[in-house]
């Protein structure tokens, strides 16, 4: 006990690996505790460039606050926290499993929780807009305009600007013919330091040692580790890229990973960049005419729009959510995907973007979501099983970001709380949005026979085996209509019940 005239010690602020920025220390100017807990690596099997992306930044951020923070590396959580006397300052994390240590450490011991933060809206406006809505659905898009007019983005006066919410329409073009990349400046890259190359040190002993396996190659860092790389990358992305995400935003290029993505999800998730500084940037952008509209709304709806709608649902969906399985899918994901081995697979769609994951650890958002997830649909796969895959095999993925962007929007797991209707389609979408089917030995109009494209074979045999639970769905009725008039359904039924998940 201190004496009565002994200072007390002043709060210690926990921060965790996803609370870098300035914005997790506010108007704190006591300690700080980082934790690099080693056992968290042992648990789960990461992709390298990930382990090696959260560690930088963590070491970096200790470095940046020097003495005032404590840098504890151990097994164990609790092995740190048994270190620090007196009040711990906890900002909510962002897993429900966090939430119940702290839940719990402050059962224990003197820990003030405090609100999120890092994100547009916080869970009282998402609140508030829930119980405004009756028996209505909680639509993405009528909770982005709310935002937008709550946060004055994008607006004149009480519309938006333009005249239109939504320029989607204007966002869906496909791959330019006879073009082999988007022909954009290509995105900045970080150049490493002597905190990457400890890391890289670090990382490759304890793999010597036995300690901790991972997933996909080591690489360059290509995802910004410090508050000043953020900045330098939204500034790059904004000037030279933002200006050409529109029209292309869901096509695929073969020989352009980065197309005019912004890459920012990685520091908006470590808590580097704050979302609402990344739409004003747009917004400005746009303001100055630099930017057109159509690029500026369609990137602004991700992330205040889609980003915080994702962050609230996988609070307001519950601890159940995770478990929802309402298709019955059933199959474990097979060793050549869990592995991220392309190469099992002549599907060239496929293979190029599990070997792309293998050496970057980030795809866009069209392949997870059109390749990849659609075939895990597709072959039946368990979506906790995915989603705990897609958390440890994306630079970006977290909890909370995973669960509703897996179990609801990519698997129709949640049977439509998230999405109206399956993220499942053949060979021919990907043949219109994607330039893989020219050079693959597959044919995408084909779903019987040696050529039969795995998707349009995988679309059909998926409407087949979920159609009882599907029918009630209206924007299914055409595709099930489908399904009746195919003469060759069971061929192909018994052709897709062979290759199962083996790779095609
Ligand atoms: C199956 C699946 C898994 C996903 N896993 C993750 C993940 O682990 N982490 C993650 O941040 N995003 C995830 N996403 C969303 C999206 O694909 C990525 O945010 C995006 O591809 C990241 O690249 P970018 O920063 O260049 O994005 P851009 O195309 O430049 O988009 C701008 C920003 O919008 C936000 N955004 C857009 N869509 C979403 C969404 N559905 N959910 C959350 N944020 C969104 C991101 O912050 C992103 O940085 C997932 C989507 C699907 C379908
Ligand atoms: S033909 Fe089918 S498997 Fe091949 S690239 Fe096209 S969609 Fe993918």
């Amino acid at each position: 006990m201190p004496g009565r005239d002994a200072p007390v010690p002043a709060a210690t602020r926990w921060l965790f690996g996803d609370q870098l920025g300035p914005a997790f220390l506010d108007d704190h100017d006591g300690p700080v505790l980082l934790v690099e807990s080693r056992r968290v690596f042992a648990r789960r099997v990461f992709h390298r460039q990930k382990a090696h992306l959260v560690l930088s930044a963590m070491r970096h951020r200790a470095a940046e606050l020097g003495d005032r923070c404590r840098y504890a590396r151990v097994d164990r959580y609790r092995d740190a926290l048994a270190e620090v006397g007196g009040q711990l300052q906890v900002i909510q994390p962002t897993s429900r499993a966090a939430v119940a240590f702290v839940r719990d450490l402050a059962a224990e011991r003197d820990v003030e929780r405090l609100p999120a933060r890092g994100y547009v809206t916080t869970r009282e406006d998402f609140t508030a807009w829930t119980g405004s809505r009756g028996r209505r659905r909680l639509l993405m898009e009528d909770f982005y305009r709310e935002a937008r007019r709550h946060h004055g983005v994008l607006m004149d006066g009480d519309q938006p600007v333009g005249g239109r919410w939504n320029l989607d329409a204007d966002n869906r073009e496909p791959p330019s013919k006879g073009q082999p990349t988007l022909g954009v400046p290509d995105p900045w890259w970080p150049t490493e330091d002597d905190v990457d190359a400890a890391v890289r040190e670090d990382l490759d002993r304890w793999e010597r040692d036995g300690d901790v396996t991972f997933i996909g190659v080591d690489g360059p860092r290509r995802f910004a580790a410090t508050r000043a790389e953020a900045l330098t990358a939204l500034e790059d992305f904004v000037t030279h890229r933002l200006p050409h995400f529109g029209p292309h935003e869901d096509a695929v290029m073969t020989a352009d990973p980065w197309m005019a993505h912004s890459l920012l999800s990685a520091p908006m998730n470590l808590g580097l960049l704050d979302p609402l500084e990344v739409v004003e940037a747009a917004e400005q952008a746009y303001r100055r005419g630099d930017v057109p509209l159509q690029s500026a709304e369609g990137f602004v709806r991700q992330v205040m729009g889609w980003r915080d709608y994702v962050w609230h649902l996988y609070w307001h969906l519950g601890e159940g959510y995770r478990h929802a399985n309402r298709l019955g899918a059933r199959r474990h994901l097979p060793a050549w995907w869990r592995d991220l081995d392309g190469d099992a697979t002549d599907a060239a769609c496929l293979a190029h973007t599990l070997n792309e994951v293998r050496d970057h650890g980030w795809v866009h958002h069209i392949p997870r979501l059109m390749i990849l997830g659609n075939y895990a649909a597709q072959r039946g796969w368990r979506p906790d099983e995915l989603t705990h895959w897609y958390h440890r095999a994306f630079v970006d993925g977290y909890d909370w970001v995973m669960v509703p962007n897996v179990v609801g929007m990519s698997q129709h797991a949640d049977a439509g709380v998230m999405a109206t209707k399956p993220y499942v389609a053949g060979g021919a979408y990907i043949n219109r949005m994607t330039d893989h089917c020219g050079r693959c030995r597959f044919d995408p109009t084909k779903r019987v026979g040696e050529d039969a494209c795995p998707f349009t074979a995988g679309y059909w045999w998926y409407l087949d085996r979920n159609r009882g639970r599907l029918e009630g769905n209206q924007r299914m009725t055409r595709a099930l209509g489908g399904l009746d008039r195919l003469r060759d359904l069971d061929a192909l039924v018994a052709q897709e019940d062979r290759r199962g998940s083996t790779p095609p």
